[in-house]
């Protein structure tokens, strides 16, 4: 009754009723579909779930699927639904910038970090879809989400719990509301408690517009999901919310895998992200750590950190943080150098003891192939293509290293001492060169501007306010933070 299974609540039910209702729970919840309350079924319903009603899903997943097979011909519209307990009137919200408040707080959790996974939550399903979403830290908002215990005034069958059994529950467009069981033990690094970021995330689901999915490693569906290594959103949570709301502006969806979120909520969590700057989010690497950074032949930026990358375009556009692999299939989780290569427009890559070389994704053959080789020192510190020498220059600790990229050998008399390059510090995480023929190295929060005409390094600061091109000033009307 409490699902949406059995209708007419408080009478008896007789067994065709019954057995109808158990063969549907079955079918959602991927079970054997026998109509009896065998274990595995009551094991199933003794699971932490979502509130919302399982009532319809089946129906509307049917529609879900039928329009991608009926795809480009006319089927009449958005499909009609049955009357549903949660639902308040109209089905989809008919904007697409929507704002949203978080209106409370859970126990145990700081604002700051909690604050950003919500932020990274919204974030899924913008990358994927036409919406955009912004915080209104103030209020009014669409979207409000909040913190309740036990019976909190929408219905007595839609009292919490406390901890286990209903952790959540949400309404369908366009009420905005999703409501956290606030007794439940919510945690962002995911060791013990339920992950708030993907409970946050199902139940944007549902102020969005969707409903229960059977699809096995859907977010939506029913049941509680650990947030694991996996990408979080499946095929059929996107096919959902693009037949709402339509494909992403100007670009593909972006889709990330869990551990990507995993570490950037341990990190959040760990670091208690300060809360100063609301509705200015920033994406991770402005925080001051990335692994390496290089400029293509476009003029465009990328910033390396973990197993993701960002582009600043030239015209400071920002994108979300994406996959490493997918462009770049065979490189390791994580690479600590990088440089692009205007001279041979090949991409170079390090890591540990080898080097990686690309010509656009595709590897090169006989890639990768170890340092010590090529006369190169393991865990380089940073790498970039040094016009003046026309080579490929690599820094590491107080020496600095010279590739001929047309012979892949050392160049003779290096390694020498990083005292050459006046004025530049141990250590850089990163460097690039810009148009302008200017190297910018970077370590932490601290660049250094090195003049190759002077020859000296001519100024020196922090870069995420200083520098624009690196994306980090100016991130309105962008809730991208990963
Ligand atoms: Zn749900
Ligand atoms: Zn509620």
């Amino acid at each position: 009754e409490k699902y949406g299974y059995l209708h007419q609540d408080n009478h008896i039910h007789n067994q065709a009723e019954m057995q109808s209702a158990i063969r549907e729970f079955q079918w959602l919840s991927r079970l054997p579909i026998t109509g009896e309350l065998d274990r595995a079924t009551l094991r199933q319903m003794a699971e932490p779930r979502c509130g919302v009603s399982d009532e319809g899903s089946q129906q509307l997943w049917a529609q879900r699927v039928n329009a991608i097979f009926t795809a480009g011909r006319d089927h009449g519209g958005q499909p009609r639904r049955r009357k549903k307990r949660s639902a308040s009137q109209g089905e989809k919200w008919y904007k697409r910038h929507l704002t949203y408040q978080i209106v409370n707080w859970p126990r145990h959790l700081s604002p700051g970090p909690v604050r950003l996974a919500v932020r990274a939550a919204f974030q899924l399903w913008s990358n994927v879809s036409g919406l955009v979403f912004q915080e209104a830290p103030e209020g009014p908002a669409d979207i409000r989400l909040a913190f309740y215990e036990g019976d909190h005034n929408d219905g007595s069958s839609n009292a919490f719990d406390g901890p286990g059994g209903t952790l959540a529950h949400a309404f369908l467009p366009c009420r905005g509301e999703a409501h956290f069981d606030m007794a439940e033990r919510w945690t962002l690094n995911g060791h013990k408690g339920h992950n708030l970021f993907m409970v946050t995330a199902h139940e944007i689901g549902h102020t969005l517009g969707l409903e229960h999915s059977p699809v096995r490693h859907a977010l939506m569906s029913p049941y509680y999901r650990k947030l694991g290594r996996s990408l979080v959103l499946s095929w059929d949570d996107i096919i959902a919310v693009q037949q709402l709301y339509g494909k992403p502006l100007g670009g593909r969806p972006v889709r990330l895998p869990g551990q990507v979120f995993h570490a950037a909520l341990q990190e959040w969590e760990l670091a208690d992200a300060p809360s100063g700057h609301q509705g200015t989010a920033q994406p991770l690497y402005c925080q001051g750590v990335f692994d390496a950074i290089t400029m293509d032949q476009n003029e465009t930026v990328l910033v390396f950190r973990g197993s993701v990358y960002w582009t600043v375009s030239a015209e400071g556009t920002v994108s979300a943080a994406l996959p490493l692999r997918q462009r770049w299939p065979q490189l390791p989780l994580a690479i600590e150098a990088a440089a692009f290569s205007p001279l041979d427009s090949k991409w170079y890559f390090f890591k540990g003891k080898r080097m990686w070389r690309y010509t656009g994704s595709k590897l090169d053959p006989g890639f990768p192939r170890k340092s010590s080789d090529l006369g190169l020192p393991r865990h380089p510190d940073c790498a970039f293509y040094y016009a003046p020498l026309g080579h490929l220059v690599l820094f590491k600790g107080s020496r600095y290293f010279v590739l001929n990229l047309k012979t892949l050998r050392s160049e003779p008399y290096y390694p020498r001492r990083l005292s050459d390059w006046t004025g530049v510090p141990q250590g850089t995480n990163g460097v690039l060169t810009r148009p302008d023929g200017r190297l910018y190295l970077f370590r932490q929060h601290q660049f250094w501007r090195f003049d190759p005409v002077k020859v000296r390094v001519t100024r020196e600061g922090t870069w995420v306010q200083e520098l624009s091109w690196t994306g980090c000033s100016n991130t309105l009307l962008n809730n991208n933070i990963l």
